[in-house]
């Protein structure tokens, strides 16, 4: 008996220290399709509720879409369900080809390859492209899938804080002996919201000879005046050298990644990313999907609008309503509580108000800076986000919370 007692004890401990520190994840069940409106199974066991979802990355509301879930079902007639195979042995499409040049044309980049994943994409990327002359020079609140790709690449690393240019700048000097430097950032920050300065970076780079890559999951199909991401927003569209992104955020939301950029890196992905050669590529159903998205997003603004009116809605509302936000204009709404406990109080009057939105606390951000993230989407409608805001003031009122300062709250419940 290789699995012994004495090993099964070890592991239930840890998993009690993980309960007991508070941060052990439980799943809740949602039993309909992701959408503004949900039906959730909550605790385990619990009749289901219907509630508003506030905390989907289904920015463009196109997650269950009528007419991207009928183009997934033709392409599962057309092309079959799986590929069994990776795409360099027999596991290439035609349509995976076309939702390459597609995503290509959409970002304004040079070429595009899809993974199975925009965590694989960031995982395969840098050891594909780089080698240990190089250096690697990354904000410090960088996704967890590009440290990763970070820690499988044997250029050096170093880090600048967060959205800090002059620091920047200092690395970009210390650095100056390096064959390649690539400067590395998320393009909008999932747990503040906030847009990296990409058009101070890009003139940084040149400066100092270094290549830039965006990681835009949370951006891709709205940010920006036609939604092609944070360069279009920045003003830098074609000057970002590698930019990775997911389809399973707002562009539909099912799964797949791509790295999209200089024709040459691409291509190098293509020859050595380890996550493209030794794992089967995005289904066909997804790629119809995608490619269905794609063109919806093309042809007209109406969704990326309609997310950008009902964000300034929601800030309003939650800012005249006196709750303390994090500053900024994106999609992704933190109500600040500063306290973990209180964010997880919050977060469960909410739901019984009929409200789904998940409290965040250290370690996924840093300690007294617990929060409700909230996101918004294309799919809410005025009446949802006015639902959501009566029931966020219902709330905030019974911990006396409103109009108070970040002082007063943490003198009220502590960090
Ligand atoms: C969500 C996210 C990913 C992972 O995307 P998947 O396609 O689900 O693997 C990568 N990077 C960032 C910045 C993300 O927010």
């Amino acid at each position: 008996m290789s699995y012994s007692d004495a090993i099964r004890n070890i592991y239930q401990e840890q998993l009690k220290d993980i309960e007991t520190a508070g941060v052990f994840k439980q799943e809740r069940f949602i039993h309909s399709a992701q959408a503004a409106d949900i039906e959730v199974e909550y605790p385990t066991g619990a009749p289901l509720k219907k509630v508003i979802n506030m905390c989907a990355n289904n920015y463009l509301g196109l997650s269950s879409h009528p007419e991207v879930v009928k183009a997934a079902h033709e392409g599962l007639d057309s092309r079959g369900y799986g590929m069994s195979s990776v795409r360099f042995i027999c596991g290439t499409q035609d349509i995976h080809d076309q939702l390459e040049k597609k995503v290509t044309e959409f970002l304004g980049t040079e070429d595009t390859i899809l993974f199975p994943s925009c965590m694989d994409a960031n995982a395969g990327v840098f050891e594909a492209i780089l080698n240990k002359d190089d250096v690697m020079i990354s904000d410090r609140l960088v996704h967890a899938s590009i440290i990763d790709g970070i820690r499988l690449c044997s250029a050096m690393h170093d880090t600048f804080k967060h959205s800090n240019m002059a620091h920047l700048e200092k690395k970009l000097q210390l650095h100056a002996d390096k064959r390649f430097k690539v400067v590395i950032t998320d393009g909008v920050f999932s747990m503040d919201g906030d847009t990296a300065k990409l058009d101070e970076m890009v003139e940084l780079c040149a400066k100092y000879d270094a290549m830039v890559f965006v990681d835009d999951s949370h951006s891709s199909g709205f940010i920006g005046k036609t939604g092609r991401g944070t360069h279009e927003k920045c003003g830098v569209m074609g000057k970002i050298d590698i930019i990775t992104t997911t389809f399973g955020k707002a562009l539909g939301g099912a799964s797949g990644g791509c790295v999209s950029g200089r024709r040459e890196l691409v291509e190098m992905c293509r020859q050595k990313a380890r996550p493209y050669l030794f794992s089967n590529t995005i289904a066909p159903v997804v790629v119809s999907g995608v490619l269905k998205v794609l063109e919806i997003l093309s042809a007209s603004t109406e969704r990326r609008d309609k997310l950008e009116k009902n964000t300034e809605y929601w800030r309003k509302g939650l800012t005249e309503g006196g709750f303390i936000l994090k500053d900024g204009d994106t999609p992704i709404v933190p109500v600040m509580l500063f306290n973990a406990k209180l964010s997880q109080d919050i977060s469960r009057d909410l739901y019984d108000e009929g409200i789904y939105a998940i409290g965040f606390f250290f370690p996924v951000v840093p300690q007294g800076q617990a929060r409700i993230r909230t996101q918004i989407s294309a799919g809410h409608e005025i009446e949802h986000l006015d639902k959501a805001l009566a029931a966020f003031t219902k709330v905030g009122k019974k911990y006396d919370i409103l109009g108070k300062t970040k002082q007063e709250i943490i003198e009220k419940y502590g960090m």
